[in-house]
């Protein structure tokens, strides 16, 4: 199945320990889609300024991502700025501008397919809602979002997560949320608002996932190197539904190794500043990493 990804394209600048980057290609929705590229046809749904780069437009063409519902309109891209200090889980956001977001309401065309699933990746709840009301997808929808949203926009999100099969969220973002300590508790808060499955990204802790009918645990892959962690959560997400699509059916297997894919492609994300650990990637290298990783993780 196609697999649709609404979400940020932006300009990020980064720094951490390793490094300081100006105005690098970043967003939700790049490091869902590239991820996701790798696994089935993406459907990138965002919008970006007149002054969005000529060769990061290539960049997704040459990874065979569908860019008909990538508006470019006039005015400033959506632009990030953050830093990381050692504890690379936490980033400290410094600004962030929404330029051409500001007032984006995609128009979801009828000839776009609804037979697709669909990933609402970190953006305005709002905008989430708009476009799951739109497109009435077919298949899968799973959605992403982070503390900004919590914050600012609880209500809109709680509405779009009565129609959410699936949430991807870190560990504070779950406790931000439900107001619970435990994630177990947190997840059955989550669970009880009309959510199917949760997964609970924990960093270099690895994720847990939680439905009616299943628990499961993976350690996070371990790295030699850690250059910038942006984009880690929607890579997972990204590669997580992007394997998911390519699946016949939704059983426990294939999201035990959704949640696998999810790990592997997000070590490579770390590595580099930008999308760049993911654009560098081969399927070789992906098999590779999966083999150590069921080497390192049997008992
Ligand atoms: P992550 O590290 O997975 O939380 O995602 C980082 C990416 O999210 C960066 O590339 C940013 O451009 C993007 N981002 C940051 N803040 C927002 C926001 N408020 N809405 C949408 N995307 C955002």
């Amino acid at each position: 199945m196609r697999l649709t990804v609404l979400g940020s394209t932006a300009l990020d600048s980064i720094e951490t320990p390793f490094g300081n980057r100006k105005e690098i290609l970043g967003g939700s929705a790049t490091y869902a889609s590239v991820s996701a590229s790798f696994f089935t046809p993406v459907n990138l749904m965002s919008v970006v300024g007149s002054d969005f780069p000529a060769r990061y437009l290539s960049m997704f063409d040459k990874r065979g991502i569908d860019t008909s519902s990538l508006e470019i309109k006039k005015g400033k891209t959506f632009r990030w700025k953050a830093k990381y200090n050692y504890d690379m889980s936490v980033a400290t956001t410094l600004s962030t501008k929404l330029g051409v977001f500001d007032g984006y309401m995609p128009e979801v065309p009828d000839s776009l397919s609804s037979s697709c699933n669909l990933l609402l990746a970190n953006i305005d709840p709002d905008l989430q809602n708009h476009v799951l009301k739109k497109l009435k997808p077919a298949g899968l929808v799973a959605c992403d979002t982070m503390n900004l949203w919590i914050d600012l926009k609880k209500r809109s999100l709680l509405k779009l997560l009565k129609k959410v099969d699936l949430l991807l969220l870190n560990d504070a973002e779950a406790r931000q949320l439900s107001g619970e300590e435990g994630l177990f508790a947190a997840a059955k808060w989550i669970s009880s608002k009309g959510v199917k499955m949760v997964v609970i990204k924990k960093g270099e802790h690895g994720a847990l996932f939680f439905s009616k009918k299943l628990g499961f645990i993976v350690p996070a892959y371990l790295l030699e190197v850690i250059k910038d962690p942006t984009g880690a959560g929607d890579t997972f997400a990204g590669a997580m539904m992007g394997y998911l699509s390519r699946c016949r059916k939704i059983n426990d297997r294939n999201l035990r190794r959704g949640l696998v894919y999810g790990t592997i492609m997000s070590s490579f994300a770390v590595e580099r500043f930008s999308a760049d650990g993911l654009i560098k990637t081969t399927p070789k290298d992906i098999r590779d990493r999966y083999s150590h990783f069921e080497k390192l993780t049997r008992f």
